[in-house]
């Protein structure tokens, strides 16, 4: 029998007996919605999907285990070690399907996750432009994020109105994250506040990196894509985005080592 052969055989039956060759390091899934009712998008991923995607991961609990961002933030750099693979999930935005859909998904499995808000819409019926024709409210309220705060879902800050912050001057930028950080610390119990930040559209020039350190966050969130390591610096934490596009399939295949 050929030699690539063989490690085929070998890594069907590892994927047969459930184990997998899950990368180093910890993963952060970035999602946007869930949604069933707009239009196929990279951003939406759909309510059925979403729940397969964290059965794949419930049912693979040997090999991943999903925590909260808090307890990455709390145990680095400690979390990297121990067997399994650390998966933290993360929505972006926080539009009002997170509540609606992703929510019971994730209390059906017992996982956390972290939202981050676009905190000027909170609570009011403004919305991203690309999604002007949903009728009725499209992002989260504080009482939607209080309920969910009450199990396992933590929220940060992602600006006050989600501009290109490199365009901004560092007083502009310095207002729209100072401004957005205090309306979470605000609104929600301030014990368990994120020391995360997340950039809208992934972008930060040196400023933000500046004021993000100088504001007390202790880590930021990119959209460079990967697994994150004990390397990977602290503002720039990598991620994996989970398209709307992504399968049960092509989710399996991203929570792979050879993924990266
Ligand atoms: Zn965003």
């Amino acid at each position: 029998m050929s030699s690539t052969l063989f490690k085929k055989l070998i890594r069907k039956f590892k994927h047969l007996c459930g184990q997998f060759d899950a990368p180093k390091g910890v993963i952060i899934l970035m999602y946007h919605r869930v949604n069933d009712a707009l239009p196929a998008h990279n951003l939406v991923t759909r309510t059925k999907v979403f729940e397969g995607q964290m059965r794949f991961l419930y049912r693979r609990r040997n090999v991943y285990q999903v925590i909260s961002l808090k307890e990455f933030e709390t145990g680095y750099p400690a979390v990297f070690e121990g067997p399994k693979t650390k998966v933290i999930i993360t929505f972006d935005d926080g539009y009002r399907d997170n509540y609606q859909n992703a929510f019971p998904v994730l209390k059906q499995f017992g996982f956390p996750a972290a939202i981050f808000l676009t905190t000027s819409l909170v609570g009011t019926d403004n919305r991203f432009n690309r999604y002007a024709k949903i009728p009725g409210r499209d992002m989260l309220n504080w009482e939607e994020a209080a309920e969910m705060y009450a199990h396992q879902i933590s929220f940060g800050a992602h600006t006050a109105s989600h501009p290109h912050l490199p365009q901004f001057s560092y007083e502009a930028q310095y207002q729209e994250i100072a401004q957005s950080r205090a309306c979470v610390d605000r609104n929600l119990p301030r014990g368990e506040r994120l020391d995360t930040f997340c950039y809208p559209y992934g972008e930060y020039n040196a400023d933000t990196l500046a004021i993000v350190r100088d504001l007390g966050f202790r880590y930021a969130l990119s959209v460079s894509q990967g697994v994150n390591t004990p390397e990977t610096p602290l503002y720039e934490l990598k991620r994996v985005e989970v398209s709307g596009f992504d399968d049960i399939k092509s989710f399996e295949y991203k929570m792979l080592e050879k993924y990266k």
